[in-house]
């Protein structure tokens, strides 16, 4: 037994060693559980705390968006499609009253609510946001309030939970009360309306005002003409010329205000035909070379040779423009100073229009504010220049309706520049007939018709000096020498002196106009006046037109011209009047003295329906000539009255004579062209009776139908007898 005891020792201290290490192992893992403890409770208290984190923001956002709703006055609802629940939030219940806080309802039921005339569009946009065709919408709508009121609902919604087809499941969205906003759009509206309606009766008294206050002043100013004409001492002639001043700038005032007023009712309205260029810019310029004159000022105008010579708009709105910045430029540019008109090819197409001076310039603080109604850079300008301030406002806006905008460069002292573009489109081959060729063609043109015109003596019988120019530039190129005249009075004066082979009468002339010095050379050719070096008893005129109105040509011929030509003049155009002319002229024949109608017709007698002549001619028939009527047009000119009377009477008894002529040869040409002359002379005259004869009887020639045509001449000759007698008494009046 001696021997264990070491043996004990050791394996009791080895086993005293594996308790130690297993109490440690224990130890260790105790801590490692309880640290695995611990990460846990911790972990754990994280998450709790997060979520509590979370639904504490998510309140906050609630009530946040609640916050704002409330606000912004909106309720919110939420639409189950499937089950057609509504819910509606607690703002519901006061905007439409009688729905508790936070409630549901069904859908039929809110829908009920909905003001009748607008149920059918809400449903459209309800249905097409749920079918998918629409995402979103949005509407205004009246709904019913507890206590029958109606308020108008503005709503927007979104259509939400979809399925494959794109159905949606839920429609959610926000409503507000629009009323009081309903009722200040409708206001708004309203008064939008009334100011309109206000500014419609503005334009319209203005214009009334205007047209009205222009008919007295045009007499007053015709007066004044006549007054001046009179024995007046100095003293008196200075009083009339600034009555003159005065009378012509409330006119042009008056002239300014329709203009300005037209504009603004949107009744200005634009023209578009074919027009020549260079005669515009001439035109424009032609008023202000007098004044330019006096001050020593150059007016330079520069056309770009590369435009085309006829281009397409309303040359009438043009040339206002034009006039008005050049006179402008005129007025501000002291004596010595420079006007330049620069127009050359714009962008796209366009022609672009520069009206220039070296003048007094505009502040840079003035420059925008110019171009208003009624305004001028500054007070003193009125006084020194005169003036309304309605020229740069009417012609920005005409610009505007052109297409263009005028643009301005100025500094005070520098002179001023105002500018504009035009999509002015060249006219290509409208007017083929009569209007403008190419260059080459015209050259050619000219050149071939010069060997019928050369050596002709001219005289151009024009007020406009750069119209005068074109005219006499295109009949040097014809090899014809000129003369000029600047008024009617003048025009007579330079035919009577002599060697005149042709005249190129303008009609609108100052002094006498071109019609009344054709009646005059016409009534001095009919007593026997031929002038000195005159091969011709008829000499050829030509009229020349600013206006192609209808009715012009007639009375032009009427007045006794022998072939027309409307401005602006074409090369051809005026080649082809001026063979009609000398035609016209070389088979002219003198009329023989009255009584004419039974001298010169041999037929007359043969064929006597009605009586012929004398005192008792047409008893119980309307008078044949309305001749109150006939001297209103006239403006009351007795003198012109009875230099037109007797040049009718001797037109009368040549297409009298032509008529019975044609019918004798059966000449269907001949008949026709007389019988239309005659219609047309006889209304211009106002004998309606004649001139509706003289139809018929251009309907026969038309149709060829001789017997009616040899029965109604009888009856248009008694007429023209009648006629004739009532004339040859204004004659002598
Ligand atoms: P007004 O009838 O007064 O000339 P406008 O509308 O044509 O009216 O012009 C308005 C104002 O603009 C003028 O009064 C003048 O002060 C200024 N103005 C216009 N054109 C010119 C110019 N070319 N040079 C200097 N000032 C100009």
């Amino acid at each position: 037994m001696a021997t264990d005891p070491p043996t004990t020792l050791e394996q009791a201290l080895s086993a005293l060693n594996r308790e130690r290490l297993r109490a440690e192992h224990y130890r260790s893992q105790s801590h490692a559980l309880r640290d695995e403890l611990t990460a846990l409770r911790d972990a754990a208290s994280d998450a709790s705390t997060s979520r509590l984190l979370a639904e504490e923001e998510l309140d906050d956002t609630r009530d946040r968006l609640s916050l704002a709703l409330d606000a912004a006055g909106m309720g919110l609802w939420e639409w189950s499609v499937g089950t057609g629940d509504v819910y509606l939030s607690a703002r519901w219940s006061e905007l439409i009253g009688d729905v508790p806080m936070e409630s549901h309802c069904q859908v039929a039921d809110l829908l009920q609510r909905i003001h009748p005339d607008d149920l059918a569009a809400l449903n459209t946009v309800l249905t097409d946001t749920v079918s998918g065709k629409r995402q979103r919408y949005d509407a205004q709508f009246r709904i019913r309030t507890y206590d029958n009121q109606w308020i108008w609902m503005e709503s927007h919604g979104l259509g939400t939970d979809r399925d494959a087809s794109g159905r949606a499941g839920r429609v959610v969205g926000i409503s507000s009360d629009a009323t009081e906003r309903k009722r200040l759009l409708d206001a708004t509206e309203q008064a939008r309306q009334d100011a309109e309606k206000a500014n419609r009766s503005k334009t319209e008294f203005l214009a009334s005002v205007s047209h009205e206050v222009r008919t007295p002043l045009n007499g007053v100013m015709g007066l004044i003409r006549l007054l001046t004409d009179s024995p007046l001492t100095d003293e008196q002639r200075q009083w009339l010329t600034l009555m003159d001043e005065s009378a012509q700038t409330l006119l042009h005032l008056l002239n300014d205000i329709l203009d300005l007023s037209k504009i603004e009712a949107g009744r200005m309205e634009l023209d578009s035909a074919p027009f020549n260029l260079m005669d515009e810019v001439g035109q424009a310029c032609g008023p202000l070379v007098a004044q330019a004159a006096v001050k020593e000022l150059a007016i330079l105008v520069d056309i770009d040779p590369s435009l085309p010579e006829s281009v397409q708009g309303d040359a009438t709105k043009l040339r206002q423009v034009l006039l008005n910045l050049l006179s402008n430029a005129v007025k501000f540019t002291p004596r010595g100073g420079r006007v330049s008109v620069n127009v050359r090819p714009g962008p796209n197409g366009g022609v672009h229009f520069e009206v220039s001076d070296t003048g007094i310039g505009i502040a840079a603080e003035q420059q925008t504010r110019i171009f208003e109604a009624f305004t001028q850079a500054d007070a003193s300008t009125t006084r020194k220049y005169g003036g309304t301030g309605l020229g740069l406002a009417i012609s920005s806006r005409l610009v505007q309706l052109m297409g263009g905008h005028i643009r301005l460069v100025s500094a005070p002292g520098q002179g001023s520049s105002f500018s504009f573009t035009l999509p002015l489109q060249s006219a290509g081959d409208h007017n083929k007939s009569s209007g403008p060729m190419s260059a080459p063609m015209e050259l050619e043109h000219l050149s071939t018709r010069a060997q019928t015109f050369s050596g002709l003596r001219v005289l151009v019988a024009e007020d406009h000096p750069v119209n005068e120019l074109l005219m006499r530039e295109l009949l040097k190129k014809l090899g014809c020498s000129t003369v000029v005249a600047r008024n009617g009075l003048e025009a007579v004066a330079a035919w009577k002196r002599g060697n005149i082979d042709l005249i190129m009468m303008d009609v609108q002339m100052p002094e006498l106009n071109g019609l009344d010095a054709t009646l005059e050379i016409r009534a001095l050719e009919g007593s026997g006046f031929r002038p000195p070096g005159s091969p011709l008893p008829h000499t050829p005129i030509v009229a020349v037109t600013a206006n192609a109105m209808s009715g012009d040509r007639e009375k032009c011929i009427a007045a006794g011209m022998d072939a027309y030509t409307a401005k602006p003049v074409s090369p051809q155009a005026l080649t082809q009047a001026m063979a009609e002319a000398q035609d016209v002229s070389a088979k002219w024949q003198p009329a023989p003295p009255p009584p004419m109608l039974r001298a010169i017709d041999p037929h007359t007698n043969a064929l006597p329906t009605q009586p012929q002549a004398g005192t008792s001619l047409g008893k119980g028939l309307p008078p044949p000539i309305q001749i109150d009527k006939l001297r209103h047009r006239l403006d009351g000119d007795q003198a012109a009255l009875s230099r037109l009377a007797s040049a009718t009477r001797r037109q009368l008894a040549q297409h009298i004579t032509a008529l019975s002529q044609a019918l004798g040869q059966q000449d269907q040409v001949l008949a026709t062209t007389s019988a239309h002359a005659l219609k047309t002379a006889l209304a211009t005259i106002t004998a309606e009776r004649a001139s509706a004869l003289s139809n018929g009887l251009e309907k026969a020639a038309r149709k060829g139908e001789w017997p009616l045509f040899g029965r109604a001449l009888p009856v248009l000759k008694t007429e023209v007898a009648r006629l004739d007698q009532a004339l040859a008494a204004l004659e002598e009046d």
